[in-house]
């Protein structure tokens, strides 16, 4: 392997850490605990691993989570005066809506309604447009990307005057993680699924951030030399026997799978600077930076 690994578990744990002691600090100063509402509306289990997940992160490092679940048939009225109560609430500093919600409710409304102090998550229509215009600050920039650019900068990866390629333009990933890059002085190149002659565009990338949800798509030969990759994919494959029949775990009775990400792994690192894995790159840091908007969010409201 010749590519320095990027440890998303290692510098994810060191933010999660800091966070902690800041808020130790602040407790110890008298000031309120930081608190973070999650809005689960209806029933996905895989929604719900992710917030039971940033529920835990919150009360490790000495946060409180406020938990609303609300039934999958709630009403687009009902669902606004939940999110206008914890607007008003003082002991909430952020809101976090998990996405996707179910399809009879407005997204946009839902979230152009939390306020721009409590929008953790980065996703509000003002956020959004104050990443993407320059000179103007978001105060939360949403955290997937965030946890991308924070993994660059902490291996030091230069960012200004490289160019990036993003591969991906969805807004909680692909199109975000390309106006940080620009507000960083990047040049940078978006792709999607027309995008034509793919790996030749690749090929100029000294950034890539690989965020397509295509099982190990991108191949060794597309990376240039020295180049440093984020992959943000998270893709399950099926494990197989030897004889081609699906493995079963003996624990679950379902199909096993491996977690892969959009990057051929194997084949990158060895023409690749720098590198994440997954798991244990991209994933571990998007709590952690969830966690460091909402202290920021108590600094913002508690006039720090
Ligand atoms: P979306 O499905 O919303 O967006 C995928 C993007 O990839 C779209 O812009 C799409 O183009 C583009 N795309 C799809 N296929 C191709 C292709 N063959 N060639 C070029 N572009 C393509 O996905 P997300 O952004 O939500 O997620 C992307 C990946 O990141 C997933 O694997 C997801 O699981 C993972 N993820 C990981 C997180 C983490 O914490 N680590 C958090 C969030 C996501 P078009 O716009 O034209 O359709």
């Amino acid at each position: 392997m010749t590519a320095q690994l990027i440890d998303g578990k290692l510098i994810a744990q060191q933010v999660r850490d800091e966070v902690a002691a800041e808020v130790a600090k602040r407790l110890a100063a008298g000031k309120p605990r930081p608190g973070l509402a999650t809005v689960l509306v209806g029933d996905r289990v895989d929604s719900a691993t992710y917030v039971a997940a940033k529920q835990k992160a919150c009360n490790e490092l000495g946060m409180v989570s406020y938990h609303h679940p609300l039934p999958a048939d709630i009403s687009q009225d009902e669902l606004e005066r939940a999110l206008r109560e914890l607007n008003a609430d003082e002991l909430i500093n952020g809101i976090l809506v998990q996405l996707p919600l179910p399809g009879h409710l407005d997204e946009e409304r839902v979230l152009q309604l939390i306020s721009i102090e409590k929008d953790v998550d980065g996703f509000s229509p003002l956020n959004i447009g104050r990443l993407a215009q320059k000179g103007r600050d978001p105060l939360f920039v949403p955290c997937t990307p965030y946890g991308c650019i924070y993994l660059l900068e902490k291996s030091g990866v230069k960012i200004e005057g490289a160019n990036a390629v993003v591969l991906g333009r969805s807004n909680i990933v692909g199109m975000p993680a390309a106006l940080l890059l620009i507000g960083k002085n990047a040049t940078v190149t978006v792709c999607h699924s027309r995008t034509k002659n793919l790996p030749e565009v690749v090929r100029q990338a000294d950034i890539l951030i690989a965020a397509i949800g295509r099982p190990e798509m991108v191949r060794g030969d597309w990376i240039k030399p020295g180049a440093a990759i984020i992959d943000v994919g998270i893709n399950g494959i099926p494990l197989f026997n030897e004889d081609g029949s699906p493995l079963i775990s003996e624990k679950t009775g379902k199909p096993r799978q491996k977690l892969v990400g959009d990057v051929n792994f194997e084949e990158a690192k060895e023409v690749a600077g720098f590198i994440t894995p997954v798991p244990g790159g991209v994933g571990p840091m998007t709590i952690a930076m969830l966690m460091r908007n909402t202290l920021r969010a108590a600094q913002i409201q508690q006039g720090d």
